[in-house]
């Protein structure tokens, strides 16, 4: 439920306030509080406002709660669409979205630190000199939007991957240093003081898995090692969204790199951006600035760097207020979705009842028991 909606009347994003500040202009009523909204201004708002999330109208006016002792609005006022309601698949279509902006929209008005200072005069500037418009920001929503729904795969990568492939891989480097494939352990070899028991275990339970080598190898080819983290953090995705049909990022891998070259650019070579250094090649708001810019140029990267100069040649004049808009950036969390969708059409089963750990330690405690070893140190 977005906290802004957009008019098609007076073509612009508005938040609550905003908004009932022009219906009191257009209709020459007063205004006094959420709660007295004039059932004409509301049957008007119904038509004219859209979701930006899925540009779907029916918008009611919900009031955000109050905190008494300060009087101030704890929760802002915001829009709900319950009637016809949200067109499939909309950020903003659940109860988890009441007052909150979806992670890849960009508050361009936001001014909390000097990065988004920085972007939001890039886009007030932007707006001021025709670059783009409130009306091209939203257009931009609509496009990912449409791009979005047409693309959709289910997410069925099974959750227990990563720490399958992670057993694998510690198999396979447990098995380093045991006996030469072809050499026969022998109680002479088994006599040595230093006999690795566990390598040659790990060797063994290998050997009675001939498909590991070649699983190995795929996730090599595909180079999809992980360190624990992002293991984790891939693993937790797979289980919250697993079923859900979500967003092919592939879609848009031309796009996106586009999009990273020319963010890496002006973080690069516009002084106040280049003063915030990692912050700004890593800040979405800079990310979605890029994609805006790409967007209105066509996706053409030499149009898009001629009109950002266009835009710092004329900065810091344009009105801050112009900047109140939502942005986008598509590319929220793409690297982590395309991984997840690579992993998943490689399609490697993941068997149930295995354990191959268990597996190793078992062949440990056998041979050292079938060649009178001392037994497995605890
Ligand atoms: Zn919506």
């Amino acid at each position: 439920m977005p906290l802004t909606a957009f008019s098609t009347s007076q073509p612009g994003e508005r938040d609550v306030d905003q908004v009932l500040a022009r219906a009191s202009a257009q209709f020459g009523q007063p205004y006094s509080s959420v709660d007295a909204i004039p059932e004409a201004w509301r049957a008007f708002l119904r038509t004219d406002l859209q979701c930006p999330g899925c540009f779907a109208t029916g918008a009611e006016v919900v009031r955000g709660s109050v905190i008494s002792k300060t009087g101030k609005s704890k929760r802002q006022s915001f829009f709900r669409f319950t009637t016809p309601g949200h067109n499939p698949y909309c950020e903003f279509d659940s109860d988890e979205a009441a007052n909150f902006t979806p992670e890849n929209l960009v508050s361009f008005g936001e001014s909390r630190s000097n990065l988004t200072r920085v972007v939001r005069d890039l886009v007030c500037t932007g707006i001021d000199q025709g670059v783009f418009s409130q009306v091209t920001i939203r257009d931009m929503r609509e496009w990912f939007y449409k791009k979005r729904v047409s693309s959709l795969f289910e997410v069925t990568l099974d959750p227990r991957w990563f720490s399958w492939i992670e057993g694998l891989r510690r198999a396979r480097h447990a098995a380093t240093g045991s006996l030469p494939d072809g050499v026969l352990l022998t109680q002479d070899i088994a006599s040595l003081p230093e006999f690795d028991w566990r390598a040659e275990a790990a060797r063994r339970v290998l050997d009675q898995h001939p498909e590991i080598k070649g699983i190995l190898e795929i996730v090599a080819g595909q180079r999809l090692w992980f360190s624990g983290e992002s293991a984790s953090q891939l693993e937790s995705l797979a289980r919250r969204s697993r079923g859900r049909m979500v967003f092919d990022p592939n879609t848009l891998r031309i796009e996106y790199g586009k999009t990273v070259a020319l963010a890496q650019f002006i973080a690069r070579n516009h002084a106040p951006l280049k003063a915030e250094k990692a912050r700004s090649l890593a800040s979405v708001s800079v990310l979605a600035f890029s994609a805006l810019l790409l967007f209105v140029s066509g996706w053409d990267t030499t149009k898009a760097i001629t009109s950002f100069i266009k835009i710092v040649s004329a900065l810091g004049h344009a009105d801050p207020e112009l900047g109140n808009v939502m942005g986008l950036n598509p590319f929220h969390n793409y690297e982590t979705w395309n991984t997840m969708k690579r992993i998943q059409d490689l399609q490697l089963e993941v068997p149930d009842n295995s354990d191959i750990k268990a597996e190793r330690v078992a062949m440990e405690v056998a041979l050292r028991a079938q060649f009178g070893a001392p037994p497995m140190p605890a």
